[in-house]
């Protein structure tokens, strides 16, 4: 079946890719389509709603099944943010140095027993003939004292995974364990029962 990835971000573009093709489903950037994928607001209050809102436009776009995943960082000690608004936490949309620069401000003081942290990603999946297919994947770690690595993107070089930051893993360390690679694969096991039960 072919997918297509709504998402402009290219480092979750890769990461979507590296999952998902080895589960055997094929996807398709709109880049490789040609077609410019519009930004769109997000105006849910969830993570599920914005993936909604990301599936549907790409649907929309396309006319072919569109898979979309919101995700962001919940901090124990700032009850649950930045949550959705993690990408434009500190007001700049997808900053991730200032993004980081304030967490580590907001976190300063904090004791490394109340710098839990966890990851959230919400991918949503919608068809042309209004099915849709929705999961999420969480993965928990701590808030470290300085960025630390120079590996994947976002709060990554902040985000202490077994004594590491997640910018210190290769990508299949990340894969492994990560928020998006748990919410890909409970996606590819329900998209090969949705399949299952057609045939
Ligand atoms: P979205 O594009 O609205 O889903 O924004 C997601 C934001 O959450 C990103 O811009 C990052 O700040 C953060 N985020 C989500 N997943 C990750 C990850 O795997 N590593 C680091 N930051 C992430």
């Amino acid at each position: 079946m072919d997918l297509v990835l709504a998402t402009n971000n290219i480092k979750k573009l890769d990461e979507m890719q590296r999952i998902l093709e080895p589960l055997n489903i094929n996807v398709l950037t709109a880049k490789k389509l040609g077609i410019d994928l519009p930004d769109v607001e997000e105006t849910g209050t969830t993570f599920e709603e914005n993936a909604k809102i990301k599936a549907l436009s790409a649907l929309h776009a396309t006319n072919l099944p569109a898979v979309a995943d919101d995700s962001g960082l919940m901090v124990d000690y700032l009850g649950g943010a930045p949550g959705v608004y993690s990408a434009r936490f500190s007001g700049e949309h997808g900053n991730d140095e200032k993004n980081n620069e304030l967490l580590l401000k907001k976190l300063a003081g904090v004791p490394e027993s109340e710098r839990g942290a966890h990851y959230i990603s919400a991918i949503c999946c919608v068809f042309p003939d209004g099915r849709e297919i929705s999961v999420r994947g969480e993965c928990s770690g701590k808030i470290g004292f300085e960025c630390d690595g120079t590996g994947g993107f976002g709060y990554d070089p902040l985000f202490i995974i077994n004594g590491r930051t997640f910018a210190r893993y290769t990508p299949k360390e990340k894969d492994a364990v990560s928020h998006r690679g748990r919410a890909l694969r409970l996606f590819a096991g329900e998209l090969k029962k949705m399949i299952e039960n057609e045939g």
